[in-house]
């Protein structure tokens, strides 16, 4: 590490306390951008990097609502609004426990350089809560939601702040939010992306995270000649992520064998069929059960319950060609990204924000496989969030090819980006380099442009 990274790092962790996802984070960027900072002094006299750390607003706030059955619950709210530099604030909400400001400052910073490679104009921010939307009636989520909005509605707006969906936020929440904003405001914008079809959504835009962490996949392989025909992938999770990424890897010919949630996981060495897919796709999102009952459906696949006890996740502990982390962050420590490398894994394709410890990203770097970063990987969602502002800003929806064919486009030049920019700093096929470098030029030079603010 170099002295001005130590130094950088000591500063973050005293200001930043108890936030180790984002310390993770920072520590991450900024061993990627020491090269860039010697090279152009002007953004260390500037101290662009050291205000890209600091949230350009942090909002927390009470969310109290009533429940079902007449009781009074309390949750925490947030948006992290980071950094708006080339567009208005955009990343997703998330509800789940686990929430606090460390986890969203970390998915904030993150977001702010995958806006920047998607080429399209916007900042990074994000949010949510502590709410636990798992098991909970609609009503439920419904009433919490609007509890939710009837704080958030005065920080955001279409030009200002676009949020949209992560963990635990999906069409239904985005829903409730979207209709509680237009009451509040008396308007009908395009402040939230992940909306339904029929009023204001985008098409491919549930797809467009897996589909696109498999696209980059492609790409990445093509640099060697492959493509993911006859390839057995991992796959983790079980939701929006997971989900259409095991249907893109069927399509392009793969074969996917695990799913999992925060349970445990499934082994299915038959793979997930377009059949099998539309049951878990039915048994997450509308019956809302686990992934066990997979093996209730299916007598072949093997169920492994989750042992917190164990200090590595069995699910990558299996022969295949691909892995596509698409839970949550850390889900690949060091141990098991080298049971993935002595599986005979050779590529990589994050659909998970951060889902690999710094010492697992190490590993897969110094193995040179094939290992694409959340921030490029997983673009492809956020890119068609940029494509639905587009669309909602001109009144006029696109056809699926046509979104296809730009998130395809996008997540090409994503790839080249990384490549080149790689290259064009002395690591070349290091994507994490090329993502962090190719991501902060862009924010940097439009920081330097509109002054100290
Ligand atoms: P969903 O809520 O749809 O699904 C999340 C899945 O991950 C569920 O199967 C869930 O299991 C599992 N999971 C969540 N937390 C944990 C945990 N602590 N340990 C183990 N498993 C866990 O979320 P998404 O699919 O939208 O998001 C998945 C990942 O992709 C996140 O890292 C998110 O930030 C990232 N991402 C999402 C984008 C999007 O467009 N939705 C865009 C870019 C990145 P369980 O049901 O048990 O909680």
């Amino acid at each position: 590490m170099s002295d001005y990274v130590k130094s950088l790092m000591a500063e973050v962790r005293a200001k930043n306390p108890a936030q180790p996802e984002f310390h993770q984070a920072v520590e991450e960027v900024a061993e990627s951008l020491a090269v860039v900072l010697d090279r152009h002094p002007e953004y260390r006299s500037a101290k662009i990097l050291e205000r890209i750390i600091e949230p350009e607003r942090v909002i927390s706030f009470r969310v109290a609502w009533v429940d079902d059955q007449g009781e009074v619950n309390i949750n925490r709210g947030y948006r992290i609004e980071m950094n708006s530099a080339i567009g208005p604030y955009k990343g997703g909400l998330r509800f789940h426990p686990s929430v606090n400001l460390g986890i969203l400052k970390f998915l904030a910073f993150e977001q702010v350089f995958k806006n920047s490679l998607t080429t399209l104009p916007m900042g990074g921010g994000k949010g949510g809560s502590d709410f636990d939307p798992k098991g909970k009636s609609d009503l439920k989520i419904m009433r919490f939601c609007q509890a939710f909005m009837n704080e958030l509605f005065r920080h955001i707006g279409p030009d200002t702040d676009v949020p949209a969906g992560d963990i635990g936020v999906g069409g239904r929440e985005i829903g409730y939010l979207f209709g509680q904003y237009k009451k509040l405001r008396n308007e009908f914008t395009g402040v939230l992306t992940g909306k339904g079809l029929n009023w204001g959504g985008s098409l491919i835009r549930p797809e467009a995270t897996g589909y696109g962490a498999v696209y980059f996949a492609a790409e990445m392989l093509n640099t060697r000649g492959k493509t993911l025909e006859g390839k057995t992938c991992l796959v983790s999770g079980s939701g929006n992520v997971a989900q259409y990424t095991v249907e893109k890897i069927n399509q392009l010919g793969g074969k996917v064998v695990t799913l999992s949630d925060s349970n445990g996981y499934i082994y299915d060495d038959e793979g997930i069929s377009r059949e099998k897919l539309t049951f878990v796709m039915d048994l997450k999102n509308v019956r809302r059960g686990r992934i066990k009952e997979y093996t209730d459906k299916f007598k072949n696949a093997v169920y492994t319950p989750l042992d917190p006890k164990q200090d590595f996740n069995p699910l990558w502990n299996h022969k295949a060609h691909c892995a596509f982390p698409s839970a949550t962050q850390n889900e690949i420590n060091a141990k098991d990204a080298q049971n993935l490398l002595n599986n005979g894994i050779f590529v990589v394709s994050e659909g998970a924000n951060m889902p690999t410890t710094i010492e697992g990203v190490k590993l897969f770097l110094d193995s040179k496989i094939l290992y694409g970063p959340g921030k490029a990987a997983n673009a492809g969602g956020v890119a068609v969030s940029g494509l639905e502002m587009a669309q909602n800003s001109m009144r006029l929806p696109w056809t699926r090819e046509e979104v296809d064919t730009r998130l395809r486009m996008i997540m090409k030049e994503i790839h080249t980006t990384c490549v080149q920019t790689a290259e064009r700093f002395g690591t070349p096929d290091n994507y994490v380099n090329g993502a962090n470098i190719g991501g902060f030029l862009k924010v940097a030079d439009a920081m330097i442009d509109q002054g100290v603010v």
